[in-house]
């Protein structure tokens, strides 16, 4: 009898732990986002659970104490040092009066919301030398915050669970297939159901895209999908990539990778259980070289439904088939509802770098528009029916350089836009850059560097621009009605096609913050501009808002660096003061933005050594910079060391630095691995020759 009551006793108790599987304690721990709080995100106006605020990651606030009536009045609440000089493009998460919000490298940052106090940070000592595989800075951009824990990438590769309260490592994983492969980790995981989901970054370095689902509490992997076919002739990975393959020529160059990695855009629909992944360009870029045969090379810049928990693909819809260009699909996705034609429908935006807007219906993957948003030549529109692009002789540059838009930076990357649910608007940070596309002639793979198979030529070819005016060059913020499927305002941001991420709140105002240092905000509805303050920072991130102590602020990283490359716009902020890290926050009220110091002048460039070389060595030399070197030393003034500047110490180590990565500890890596002695000669020789070329100009003026 004792015992039946014991066991009794014993099931009770079980009931009772199943029943209480959430204890109401756990809500009060730090980082406590779960499936309820996200899905009433609307309740808790003052916080902001995801990167984009609520599950369709709109970028959009409820809240309306600063509003379209009293933005003149917004200035400065504190400042946060992130202790780093390179690009900040992460959105922070606020809830339960704390900031989380990924740096450089994948440092993660929990910071007081009401007075800018660092409550802890975490460092995941990532070795210098992985800049060299990073295209576009050492950046991330973010995080996700749930059930207590903060999960976040570091550029190496690695997944980190971190308990909220202190930043100490719950679990890590290796997310690469192959560490001598150069894949990085620049975007945020996403929560999507029990899993958390990373995505790799690389395209142009010669890797194969794929994202991975590990579970939420042990970090043990439960799904991994490719997002290109390997080789046919080894076994597939999972059933889609047999489909996937047969749009691509059977001997396509398999050793480059193919690339559709997943290096930004993937956001999680609870209800459909589904996570839609946004794949990157083809690598190399240039499919006559990558996929001689053709075809579709599924899955290339495509938008792909997950099912969250088997893996498996519920829909793919292709932006930009077979691509050529670099049009990535990766850009922001935004998921909401609209009425369309009478029906109301969930949907799926996105503003790609191929510069079609395009609304899906997220449930089938149905294509319910897509139209130019900005300057297109590579395309006439897209067909409806089979929902493909009708590509233009113009885009084809195989025989001849063209000049088509966008250009590889695309129409928009990766700063997010934001959804008003009240304007009905869609705020894009957006950009038209003609380029020159120029196939690499005798292209050659070289494992480890960018392998795009196409350079950029110089000069205009105007009688082929179309009807693209030139005067329009340069970045600008537009309001795109995603149901009329036209643009409604848009403002000019100056020739740099590079600005800040937008955010929009019900109080009816846009904030982008711009390249010159100026924080905007503007009305939602007309775009009417209400307010400008100068933060002597060039800043890409978005801004977010978030009330603590009834009072609403609005914060953003402010750090120049990343897409498309390392230099530093002209008449910009960080030209003039310098790349400081940090995370700004502003209130009603707040006073001026403590301006940097103003940088010192440059000095003089200092007379280069006698140049040695033959013409063909100066050729080598100069296509290898292309390749290895210049997506960091574009030789502009910036923070990237201009080449043409170098000291007679610096031309004389130049094999130590280059080859053996004697400053490998300030992200200068060695390149010994990739490159011959020979190789790096020739590098040098050409930087003495433009070095000369640079200080004879100097001379010349001086004189
Ligand atoms: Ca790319």
């Amino acid at each position: 009898m004792r015992s039946l009551i014991f066991k009794v006793m014993i099931i009770g108790l079980g009931l009772l732990l199943i029943g209480c599987s959430e204890p109401e304690n756990n809500k009060n721990k730090p980082g406590w986002i779960d499936k309820d709080r996200l899905e009433h995100a609307d309740q808790e106006p003052g916080s902001w659970f995801t990167g984009g605020r609520d599950f369709g990651e709109t970028h959009f606030s409820p809240l309306t104490q600063i509003t379209d009536k009293n933005a003149a009045q917004l200035g400065f609440a504190w400042q946060y040092f992130t202790d780093s000089h390179r690009g900040l493009e992460a959105t922070p998460i606020f809830v339960d009066g704390v900031l989380y919000v990924t740096g450089n490298w994948g440092m993660v940052f929990a910071i007081d919301g009401k007075t800018g106090e660092e409550i802890w940070t975490f460092d995941p000592e990532v070795p210098g030398k992985w800049a060299r595989n990073a295209c576009c800075d050492v950046v991330s951009r973010g995080l996700s915050v749930w059930r207590g824990k903060v999960y976040a990438a570091s550029l190496d590769g690695r997944l980190f669970a971190l308990d909220a309260a202190n930043g100490q490592v719950v679990w890590q994983v290796d997310t690469f297939t192959d560490r001598s492969i150069p894949y990085t980790i620049t975007g945020a995981p996403r929560i999507a159901g029990k899993n958390v989901v990373i995505g790799n970054s690389g395209a142009e370095y010669g890797v194969r895209g794929y994202v991975t689902a590990y579970d939420l509490e042990s970090g043990q992997q439960s799904w991994r999908f490719y997002t290109v076919p390997g080789d046919p002739r080894k076994p597939f990975e999972h059933p889609e990539l047999e489909m996937a393959s047969k749009t691509w020529d059977p001997d396509s160059r398999w050793d480059m990778g193919g690339g559709g990695t997943a290096w930004d855009a993937m956001v999680y629909d609870p209800e459909l259980n589904l996570l839609y992944v946004g794949t990157g360009n083809g690598s190399p870029w240039v499919q006559a070289e990558r996929s001689p045969g053709g075809g579709d090379n599924l899955f290339l810049s495509s938008i792909l439904a997950i099912e969250a928990d088997s893996g498996r693909l519920a829909w793919h819809y292709q932006t930009t088939p077979g691509d050529n260009w670099d049009y990535t699909a990766t850009q922001p996705i935004i998921l909401t509802e609209l009425e369309i034609k009478g029906r109301l429908r969930k949907v799926l935006m996105q503003a790609p770098k191929n510069g079609f807007f395009y609304v899906l219906d997220r449930v089938t993957g149905e294509l319910l528009s897509a139209e130019k948003y900005a300057a297109v030549t590579w395309a006439s529109h897209v067909d409806m029916v089979t929902g493909k692009p009708q590509i233009l002789p113009q885009a084809n540059y195989d025989e001849e350089k063209k000049l088509i838009l966008p250009s590889p930076a695309g129409a928009h990357n990766w700063q997010p836009m934001a959804y008003n649910p009240h304007t009905g608007l869609v705020y894009i940070p957006a950009m038209n850059d003609p380029a020159i596309y120029e196939k690499r002639e005798n292209f050659q793979f070289i494992k480890g560097i960018n392998n795009q198979g196409a350079h950029f030529s110089e000069g205009t070819i105007t009688s082929e621009i179309g009807d693209f005016e030139a005067e329009n060059a340069g970045g600008f913020l537009l309001a795109w009605d995603p149901v009329q499927a036209k643009a409604v305002w848009k403002h000019r941001l100056g020739n740099f096609i590079f600005h800040g991420g937008v955010l929009t709140t019900a109080g009816n105002i846009v904030v982008q913050a711009r390249d010159d240092g100026l924080l905007v905000v503007y009305a939602a509805d007309s775009g009417e501009v209400l307010h400008q303050i100068q933060t002597g920072s060039s800043i890409l991130a978005a801004p977010m808002s978030y009330v603590i102590d009834g009072e609403q602020y609005i914060a953003v990283m402010a750090g120049y660096g990343g897409g498309p490359f390392g230099y530093f716009p002209v008449g910009s902020a960080v030209e003039k003061y310098g790349n400081e890290g940090r995370l700004l926050a502003f209130k009603l009220g707040g006073g001026d933005v403590p301006l940097p110091e103003v940088l010192p002048p440059l000095g003089p460039i200092p007379k280069p050594p006698v140049l040695v070389a033959s013409p063909e060595n100066l050729a080598e030399g100069k296509m290898l910079f292309a390749k290895a070197c210049s997506e960091c030393h574009w030789n502009i003034n910036g923070g990237y060391p201009d080449l043409r500047r170098m000291s007679p110490e610096v031309h004389e180590a130049f094999k130590d630095i280059v080859l053996y990565g004697q400053r490998e500890p300030l992200g200068m890596a060695g390149f010994s691995d990739i490159l011959s002695e020979d190789q790096v000669e020739a590098i040098h020789s050409h930087l003495i020759k433009i070095s000369h070329e640079a200080y004879e100009e100097q001379q010349e003026q001086s004189e």
